[in-house]
């Protein structure tokens, strides 16, 4: 039997943490064994469903505040405003809360329920808007920016602010290469604001050239609906059907994707995305997202097209309780003719 990953202490793992911030990053590298063994690469997950506020985006709101914190942007009783698909305003909120901030969080009212009741739950003040394209004054972003103009308050703008990529560069990108001692070909996974892919891969290619060796392979994954598959195919922002899933796709290249080493990109459709999460949940004890089921199928596609005997690294957003009312409701996918999961398909 191999050895389970929580037997030993990992790399980055402390036997306790002084805060709730404090126990934000560490994640397990979790091999996922059906990928792995259908495409005859080693191919891993990096468990951030496992952060405090369940999602990745708990490295980016706390790199955010400290580094606002650092700047003195942000001090004692002070207010953070953010648009968000609602990771991030979790995340924002329960460091937030940890450091005596408030939190106003602006949310398109298209994203799940249960963000939407966790964001209310953990004391957030939620503010929810119509979904609007960007290039629209009424969409979220603008929202949040105009808030936090208007009130004074200190704009986490996770979207452009460095902060954001720095934070995967200096803590996500280190934990991937110690936990396989600096052995891996390839790394991929989808972009929202683009700072989990950009970080990583800019802390991945320092870590290779400190080490002398070649840097791992940067596959961008993308979901329909999504302009940044075209951008790294053909430097073309246009856009092309849709998704359900939340969190990832973009239309424009932020400020924390611009310049990242990217060397390929994948398009992930939704039914290719939902029959892996399904596997990953049935046959590996994996509750994951719908991002984590784009991530894990651009894994799959790389390591047949760099073939056997490769590692690849992708990320495991966050957590499937998440979209019960979507991605785990056969109401709501039979309406969008996606695939269900045989077990609730009755
Ligand atoms: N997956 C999920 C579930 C997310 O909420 C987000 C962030 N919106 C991402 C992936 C993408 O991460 P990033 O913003 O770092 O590109």
């Amino acid at each position: 039997m191999t050895k389970s990953p929580l037997s030993a202490p990992l790399p980055g793992w402390t036997s306790f943490s002084t805060d709730m911030p404090a126990a934000v990053g560490g994640t397990p590298l979790i091999r996922l064994r059906k990928a792995s063994e259908a495409t005859g690469c080693e191919i891993y997950g990096k468990a951030e469903f496992m952060n405090p506020g369940g999602s990745v985006k708990d490295r980016a709101a706390l790199a955010i505040i400290e580094d606002a914190e650092r700047k003195g942007l942000l001090k004692p009783g002070g207010t953070l405003v953010e648009g968000t698909a609602g990771n991030t305003g979790i995340g924002l909120t329960l460091v937030a809360n940890a450091r005596g901030y408030r939190c106003i969080i602006v949310m398109p009212e298209t994203q799940s329920r249960e963000k939407i009741d966790f964001l209310r739950m953990i004391g957030a003040d939620l503010r929810l808007v119509p979904a609007k394209p960007y290039k629209d004054p009424g969409n979220y972003v603008h929202v949040s920016r105009r808030l936090a103009e208007e009130g004074g308050y200190v704009w986490a703008n996770q979207f452009d602010n460095l902060a954001n990529r720095e934070g995967h560069r200096h803590t996500t990108a280190p934990e991937i290469w110690q936990q396989l001692d600096g052995k891996l070909d390839a790394f991929t996974c989808a972009c929202g604001t683009g700072g989990t892919l950009a970080g990583i891969a800019l802390g991945l290619h320092d870590a290779a050239q400190k080490a002398a060796v070649k840097a791992p392979h940067i596959v961008l994954a993308d979901p329909e609906g999504s302009g940044l598959y075209g951008w790294v195919k053909s430097n073309d922002l246009s856009v092309q059907g849709s998704s359900i899933t939340e969190g990832i796709g973009q239309s424009r290249v932020t400020a924390n994707l611009d310049g990242a080493p990217i060397d390929d990109a994948e398009r992930i459709p939704d039914p290719e995305a939902l029959d892996i999460i399904y596997s990953l949940l049935i046959d590996e004890g994996l509750s994951v997202g719908g991002s984590s089921g784009i991530n894990v199928a651009s894994a799959i596609r790389t390591a047949r097209k760099l073939g056997p005997g490769h590692r690849i690294v992708t990320i495991l957003c966050d957590g499937g309780a998440r979209y019960q009312s979507k991605l785990f409701n056969p109401e709501f996918l039979r309406s969008k003719n996606l695939p269900i999961a045989p077990w609730l398909d009755k």
